[in-house]
C-alpha cells in the first residue's frame, strides 16, 4: 500500500527529529494532505495505526490538515477550486488550465514531543 510507504518515510523523519530534540515520545503528528495529492486519508490513518506500535510515535495523536485544490486560469487570471479529476476547467471563463497552485501537498507539518517526565502523561 502506497500510504504505508508514506508513513514509513514520515517515521524516519520523526525519529530523526525526536533524537535532535532528545524526546522520548512523540505526542502529536500533523500532516498536510492536498485534495489531489492522490493520498487516501483513511488509508493514511490506517497506515499510521499499523506502523507506529513499537515506534517512538506509538500512541501519538495523528492529525491531517486537508488542503483544497486550487488552479489558476491564465485567460482571466482567476484562481478557482478544483473538486477532483485531472482536467481543470475555469468556472469563470470556461478555459482549461493545468496550472495547479495547491492541492498536491504531502508533507509533515508539525510534531510535538514529550520526555519521560512530562506531567501530561496518560495513565495506562
Ligand atoms: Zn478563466
Amino acid at each position: 500500500m502506497h500510504e504505508v510507504g508514506i508513513i514509513e518515510s514520515a517515521l524516519e523523519v520523526i525519529r530523526r527529529e525526536a533524537r535532535t530534540h532528545q524526546a522520548t515520545r512523540v505526542t502529536r503528528v500533523v500532516m498536510r494532505i492536498g485534495a489531489i495529492s492522490g493520498v487516501d486519508v483513511d488509508a493514511l490513518r490506517f497506515g499510521f495505526e499499523a506502523c507506529t506500535p513499537g515506534s517512538i510515535a506509538e500512541g501519538a495523536e495523528f492529525e491531517i490538515e486537508s488542503i483544497p485544490a486550487r488552479a489558476h486560469c491564465k485567460d482571466c487570471a482567476t484562481d478557482f477550486t478544483i473538486e477532483s479529476g485531472f482536467i481543470f476547467q475555469c468556472p469563470h471563463c470556461g478555459a482549461f488550465s493545468g496550472d495547479v497552485r495547491s492541492g498536491k501537498e504531502l508533507e509533515l507539518t508539525r510534531l510535538e514531543f514529550a520526555t519521560d517526565t512530562s506531567p501530561s502523561d496518560h495513565v495506562r
